[in-house]
């Protein structure tokens, strides 16, 4: 469903990524884990065109985008609106209701009206377990409401691939539980999903492929059973052992 080969990102001097490839199937769970700077956030970037890469190439569906020429809005606004993005620090309109900020993208991004997408995205925050608050305004909700609004968000556009980005790292420990409970439904319903997480109970439960990342490249990548249980690289046994 999605095929990254070669994907190639700077910061002026700073070579972060150098050379991913990752391929990514209908219905599967990726969670990339690795050191802070090794490149994760900056991946997942690259995927929806947050970050424009230096090289390497992104197919999603039928198209596919070669970043060694140049980039169009047109392409941008593909892997936009085949891509939910859910954000670590949240990143809803504070000015905006929970309703209006999952209504949002399907007006934007698809440019659909706003009594068509109302009926849906009253269905995705029902899902999320936000039915009763669909009129509160993001400073009325804890982080872990504010989280599933931003998840609910990311699914409104009916994406093809959710991308993950640390969803709970910024949350108190009690909250932490309840969006990985949605983000484990969401997986078992068949969603493909990449996700950046520290989070290794997660990762052994919901990941179908792990991918250990350091320097801006692939170390290693299997099942969880393989990664956690038999890492092949003394790296990825320096990081398991750092952080189990
Ligand atoms: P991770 O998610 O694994 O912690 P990141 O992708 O956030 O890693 O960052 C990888 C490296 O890229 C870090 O050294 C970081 O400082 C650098 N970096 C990330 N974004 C930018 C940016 N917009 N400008 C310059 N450097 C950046």
């Amino acid at each position: 469903m999605i095929s990254i080969r070669g994907l190639k990102k700077r910061f002026d001097d700073l070579e972060v990524l150098k050379g991913m490839d990752v391929e990514v199937r209908k219905g599967e769970v990726i969670v990339l884990i690795g050191p802070s700077g090794s490149g994760k956030t900056t991946f997942l970037r690259c995927i929806n065109a947050l970050e424009i890469p230096n090289e390497g190439s992104v197919s999603i569906g039928e198209k596919s985008m070669d970043f060694s020429k140049k980039v169009t809005t047109a392409d941008i606004l593909y892997l936009r609106r085949r891509t939910g993005m859910v954000f670590q620090t949240y990143n809803l309109f504070p000015h905006m209701t929970a309703l209006e900020n999952v209504m949002e993208g399907p007006v934007i991004v698809k440019g659909k009206k706003k009594a068509e997408v109302k009926e849906k995205a009253i269905l995705l925050l029902e899902k999320v377990g936000l039915g009763d608050k669909l009129d509160y305004y993001p400073y009325q909700l804890s982080g872990g409401q504010q989280q599933r609004v931003g998840i609910a968000r990311a699914l409104a556009i009916e994406p093809e691939v959710m991308l993950f980005d640390e969803p709970t790292s910024a949350l108190d420990p009690e909250l932490v539980g309840e969006v990985l409970k949605v983000m484990k439904d969401l997986a078992e319903e068949g969603m493909t999903m990449v996700v950046v997480t520290h989070e290794m109970r997660f990762a052994k439960e919901a990941a179908d492929k792990v991918i250990f990342m350091d320097g801006g490249h692939i170390v290693e990548a299997g099942t969880p059973q393989e990664v956690f249980g038999n890492p092949k690289h003394d790296r990825t046994r320096q990081f398991l052992n750092l952080i189990q």
